[in-house]
């Protein structure tokens, strides 16, 4: 009973480190790992962005404020626009 357990858990450890190196081999060395990368780094700078109001600067994003519509704004801005 013990070696039927061992060897299910050995075979699934298989199957998970096969799958970890395809996984490796299809991110470092295909174009699509690179495009995949790629995509990444530009949503990385689309998050950089959003935090940066064009009138009052860099904010962190614990500062913003959500609006209903799903939206962030910057805080300054929203007290200027909501509260006049
Ligand atoms: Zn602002």
């Amino acid at each position: 009973m013990t070696e039927i357990i061992i060897e299910g858990v050995l075979f699934v450890a298989l199957i998970a480190t096969v799958g970890a190196l395809f996984y490796f081999v299809l991110m470092q060395f295909t174009p699509v790992g690179l495009r995949v990368r790629q995509a990444k780094n530009r949503r990385q700078l689309d998050r950089a962005a959003e935090l940066v109001c064009p009138i009052h600067g860099p904010r962190t994003t614990e500062d913003l404020v959500r609006l209903t519509s799903g939206e962030t704004l910057c805080p300054d801005c929203y007290k200027e626009t909501f509260n006049g």
